[in-house]
């Protein structure tokens, strides 16, 4: 598996922006896109992120919930990021947004797709650099053979991301597993972020898991972070308002 050549150092380039393991990257934004006014209030807050995240197409466990903007969201996410010069990740559901989805920065793949291998396969193709999610039941090596599909198409800009995972317990909405970085550091040679929005569910654990997270060594983290949380059409519960985004990353700022 070319997983397993650590010879070999990952850099990924977006506009201005190199992510590696050299340094730490933050991606941060609402769960989903929902109005220009939503997304200006994150992106002239001077908050500190390196990348803004954003959803256009959701993946929601019940069809009556929000779907997210999708395809009429694109250009108002792509104008907005590219006004305040930020790079922008946006996760892909369906190879038929490819196209639709060219001037997204980083394509993300979801927990839900980590072995949708058609669609591994195609978002690989467009040489975008790919983060790619752990599936709440996927093991180390299935989310790496996952990477492979990536690899295998030529494309080596890889990001992989722990984002919680099902466990017997559920006091969370997941289990982060913290021991994810470090195994998958000894495997390979991609930036390893971690996502303690979804692991968490609920805003007042994001923080302990953020910390944690950096202390064990990841190069990246995921959060959300709304303006209203209450009033956001999709995961309410765990989004950051814009001052606990804020108090967040002054805790972080000695170690990232
Ligand atoms: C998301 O990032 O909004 C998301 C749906 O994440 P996950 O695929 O990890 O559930
Ligand atoms: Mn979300």
């Amino acid at each position: 598996m070319k997983v397993l050549d650590k010879t070999k150092i990952i850099k990924i380039e977006v506009k201005n922006l190199t992510i590696s393991t050299k340094k730490f990257t933050m991606i941060a934004g609402p769960c989903s896109l929902e109005s220009e006014q939503q997304i200006n209030q994150i992106l002239s807050a001077n908050l500190k992120f390196d990348i803004l995240r954003a959803g256009l197409f959701k993946p929601r466990t019940s069809p009556y919930s929000f779907q997210g903007l999708q395809y009429r969201g694109i250009e108002l996410l792509v104008n907005q990021a590219q006004k305040y010069q930020k790079p922008v990740i946006s996760e892909i559901t369906a190879i038929s947004q490819i196209t639709a989805l060219a001037k997204i920065d980083i394509l993300q793949i979801g927990a839900r797709n980590m072995q949708n291998y058609e669609l591994l396969t195609a978002a690989a193709k467009t040489n975008k650099p790919i983060l790619l999610k752990r599936g709440f039941s996927a093991t180390i090596d299935e989310l790496l053979a996952s990477a492979e599909y990536i690899l295998a198409q030529g494309n080596e800009q890889i990001i992989l991301c722990e984002r919680g995972i099902r466990t017997f317990d559920n006091q969370m909405r997941f289990t982060l597993d913290i021991g994810a970085i470090s195994l998958l550091k000894d495997r390979c040679n991609f930036p390893i972020f971690v996502d303690p929005s979804h692991a968490a569910g609920n805003a007042k654990y994001v923080s302990s898991l953020a910390k944690a997270s950096v202390a064990a060594g990841c190069d990246g983290l995921i959060i959300e972070v709304h303006p209203n949380p209450e009033n956001a059409k999709s995961d309410q519960l765990q989004q950051l308002t814009i001052d606990e985004y804020k108090d967040l990353v002054e805790e972080l700022r000695p170690w990232i």
